[in-house]
């Protein structure tokens, strides 16, 4: 059967040659042939060439989602070779059989909106190891494939499990539904996977997102590496990833604070599985005020981690985003030492790496005090960051100490 083809109208086509896998409802000039929601698309230029071939969406502002740029159907066999090429990227710097890892990350992956992070351990209701897999289906045309999708895991990467992790709010603007739940196997209440030389639980079925934070692996590493002998504040701790490294690194103290109940329950059961629970307190509360009364209280870290969850959702909130990691790193460098560290991240691609160095330079002039760049850094190299989708690189991690 020809496939529908879409075509694009002048000069929309370079940013997607550059490797954008993106076509936006006002880029397409004619839609030729019946596409309905999920279908495989060709891609053409206004000069009729083809640029790819696309997942189609007519309910969404991303039209187009390019898996190929060869004309091919999004099969069993293209799965297959996509996760293939995706584990033998991630095996160069990880080892998946023992370590937990993003095994797909979506379109830099070149899998529009399929998101596999696989948790490598054992299930804490018996010795059971084993690894399992949390995945989101993110955008319409995956979605629609989850049947391809699971098959070629199950030869490329098999897993004791497989549980859904699609109830990511984005999915509304593909016009699909959160879902979340078993796809295959059993799904451990926690599976205790190692990072860092440290024990986790990850509740795969009901925590954050896909369970873990990922993504925060090598910042964690890092931010501990300045933690000994420090008093540490790990602000937006969620299951305590930062703090417990801090610890486990021989920091003298750390607080660490989250507004979920959840999250705080974990880092308490996180700090006793690794013996760590004398130098951790985890405390509910939301970090904004608690920056604040701490700040009133005259109270003094050696070490601040700030880890928010994204404030810039979208081009139009990106002022708003500023003026709340702003105010944040404003209250961190308030409670910082003499020589005080301060790790700050954001996870938002709108707030991009600029404007990121921008809002930094005005709290750091706002608290009267200068600081000294240590480390600039991305996410782990399992969420990679690819030339012409600058949506990839998303995480900054800048460590700077207050001189
Ligand atoms: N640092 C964590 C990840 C943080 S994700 C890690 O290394 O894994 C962001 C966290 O911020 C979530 O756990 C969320 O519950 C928490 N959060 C969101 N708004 C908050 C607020 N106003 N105060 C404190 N925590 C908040």
């Amino acid at each position: 059967m020809e496939r529908p083809k879409i075509f694009l109208k002048p000069r929309e086509d370079d940013r997607i040659r550059a490797g954008h896998p993106w076509v936006y409802d006002n880029e397409i000039a004619a839609v030729e042939g019946q596409a309905g929601p999920g279908a495989e698309v060709e891609v053409l230029d206004c000069r009729h060439r083809s640029l790819g071939s696309a997942f189609y969406n007519p309910k969404s502002k991303i039209r187009a989602r390019i898996y190929s740029r060869t004309p091919r159907a999004a099969d069993e066999a293209f799965f297959t070779e996509s996760l293939g090429a995706a584990l033998a990227y991630r095996k160069r710097f990880f080892d998946p059989d023992r370590q937990s890892l993003r095994l797909v990350f979506g379109e830099a992956d070149g899998l529009p909106g399929l998101i596999v992070d696989s948790f490598v351990g054992t299930a804490e209701d018996g010795a059971r190891r084993g690894r399992w897999l949390s995945i989101q289906f993110l955008s319409f045309g995956i979605d629609a494939r989850k049947k391809e999708v699971l098959a070629a895991l199950g030869r490329v990467f098999p897993s004791d499990g497989a549980a859904e992790r699609s109830d990511a709010p984005v999915r509304s603007l593909e016009g699909l539904m959160p879902v979340a739940g078993t796809l295959a196997g059993e799904i451990p209440g926690r599976v205790l996977i190692e990072e860092n030389a440290l024990r986790f639980g990850v509740d795969i079925l009901g925590g954050q997102k896909t369970g873990w934070f990922l993504d925060q692996r090598s910042n964690r590493a890092a931010a501990a590496r300045y933690a000994k002998g420090r008093r540490v504040l790990d602000a937006f701790c969620n299951a305590g990833g930062f703090g417990l490294a801090c610890a486990a690194a021989g920091a003298s103290s750390v607080l660490a604070i989250d507004s979920s109940a959840e999250a705080i329950a974990a880092v308490s059961a996180n700090a006793k599985l690794n013996g760590l629970e004398s130098q951790v307190e985890a405390r509910e509360a939301n970090a904004f005020d608690l920056l604040h009364s701490l700040e009133r209280e005259r109270e003094k870290f050696g070490l601040v981690i700030l880890d928010p969850p994204a404030f810039a959702k979208n081009r139009a909130s990106v002022e708003g985003a500023k003026r709340g990691y702003k105010e944040l790193n404003l209250r961190a460098l308030k409670l910082l030492d003499e020589g005080g560290i301060l790790a700050t991240c954001s996870c938002s691609h709108w707030f991009g790496r600029e404007l990121f160095a921008g809002m930094l330079e005005e709290a750091a002039s706002d608290s009267g005090r200068r600081i000294r760049l240590l480390e600039e850094r991305n996410q782990d190299l399992d969420h990679p960051i690819v030339s012409g989708y600058g949506e990839s690189r998303y995480l900054k991690c800048v460590i700077a100490e207050a001189i």
